[in-house]
């Protein structure tokens, strides 16, 4: 088994570390308090080849592979959690657009999400009554001449608003059994019928847009529609699969965040006489903060490494996902314990770092959710 990164893997890195240290972290603070859309960020991150990181150069991608953008997520989610997140998921439509999309619409979109013409893209499969429960959502694309049009409701979608390019999930065939009748359609920002609704207020990442989406009798062409007809929940659940290698990525990287800001804290802060690093209580917060972060990585860069190959890892991702948030979690809360009553003030970055980190267990699949894959995937004896 080999651990270490290629050449290439350890300049991605390295560039987006730097990238991220320089402009990234410095305006992270005001962006989450002013919860402006990180516009300027992301075209900076489309320059250097983040947005398109498994995307054929063909259509405009860098093409470094999924460790390369595991190791890129993480650096940039340490800097800004918000521009982490849309980061992901824009990298997510991009697969699920070079995956199942025709020819034209590939020539047409990747090009502009990967050099930044398009801020982002977005992933639009959660409605109101629909979130966990994937395969229960309503809204209906119906055959209309050489098109379909879409109607109904997605809820929580990140970077709605600001989206060049959105897939939207949608019922095509009421009578198939549950899941069955699902098909996936790219839609243009722009499209009649194609409405914004509300931005949601949220505790953390709060610089990330989160959108309600309503489509009312909004006509596309046939060429929009991914893969076929009724494969649409089949190609969500594929590419959330990726996705969780994303978002486990993120999660590691605001909990090292966390972590070195207060490793840091405590060798400068003085009680009872000595820093309070020399007190073994808070020694062991740190040593455990790393080894949980360590292993979240190693699960994270396994899956990686699966989907790279080509091999399954529906599992390993869904492994990956949970422990990475759950770690990272655990290991924000222990931040902010380590900086005592200042952790818990907005001086302090460990506050913000904590209410980005809760959503990581949330989105994409919850925890839940994740162990249920886990479960099924072992039981069906993967
Ligand atoms: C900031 C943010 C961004 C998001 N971005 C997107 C996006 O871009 N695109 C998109 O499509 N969606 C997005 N979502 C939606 C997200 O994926 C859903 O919120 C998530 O899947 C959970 O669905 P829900 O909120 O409806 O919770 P519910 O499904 O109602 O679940 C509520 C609770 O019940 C638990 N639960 C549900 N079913 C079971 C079960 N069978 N067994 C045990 N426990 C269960 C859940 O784990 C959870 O703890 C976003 C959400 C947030 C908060």
């Amino acid at each position: 088994m080999i651990f270490d990164l290629t050449g290439e893997q350890e300049m991605i890195q390295q560039m987006t570390r730097d990238f991220a240290e320089r402009h990234l972290k410095p305006v992270a603070e005001e962006l989450d308090r002013t919860k402006a859309f990180p516009f300027e960020n992301l075209k900076k991150l489309a320059q250097l080849g983040l947005m398109g990181m498994n995307i054929s150069v063909d259509y405009g991608g860098s093409d470094v592979g999924v460790i390369a953008y595991s190791l890129a997520i993480t650096e940039i989610g340490k800097a800004c959690a918000a521009t982490g997140v849309t980061t992901s998921v824009t990298n997510m439509v991009a697969e699920v657009i070079q995956e199942f999309a025709t020819e034209a619409i590939k020539k047409e979109h990747l090009p502009k999400i990967c050099d930044g013409t398009y801020p982002a893209g977005s992933f639009a499969l959660t409605e109101p009554s629909a979130g966990s429960d994937a395969a229960s959502i309503r809204a209906t694309a119906v055959k209309d001449g050489n098109g379909y049009r879409i109607n109904g409701t997605k809820t929580m979608i990140t970077s709605g608003e600001h989206s060049g390019i959105t897939v939207v999930w949608a019922v095509t065939d009421k009578s198939a059994r549950k899941g069955k009748g699902i098909s996936a359609f790219v839609v243009e920002k722009g499209r009649e019928g194609f409405h914004v609704g509300k931005n949601e207020e949220k505790l953390g990442q709060r610089a990330s847009t989160t959108n309600e989406l309503i489509f009312e009798e909004c006509w596309v062409p046939d060429e929009n529609l991914l893969g076929k007809e009724g494969d649409g929940f089949k190609i969500a659940m594929m590419e959330l699969d990726g996705g969780r290698i994303g978002i486990g990525s993120l999660a590691l990287g605001i909990g090292f965040a966390a972590i070195e800001y207060a490793t840091e804290y405590v060798k400068n802060r003085e009680q009872f006489g000595k820093p309070l690093s020399n007190f073994q209580a808070i020694q062991w917060m740190i040593a455990d903060s790393y080894t949980e972060l360590e292993a979240a990585r190693f699960l994270i860069l396994r899956a990686a490494y699966l989907k790279e190959n080509g091999r399954k890892f529906t599992k390993e991702a869904s492994m990956a996902k949970v422990f990475a948030s759950e770690a990272a979690r655990g290991v924000t809360i222990r931040s902010v314990q380590m900086l005592g009553g200042y952790g818990y003030t907005k001086d302090y970055p460990v506050e913000r770092f904590l209410r980005d980190v809760i959503v990581t267990t949330l989105y994409e699949g919850t925890s839940e959710v994740q162990r249920m894959v886990i479960a099924r995937e072992i039981l069906r004896g993967g």
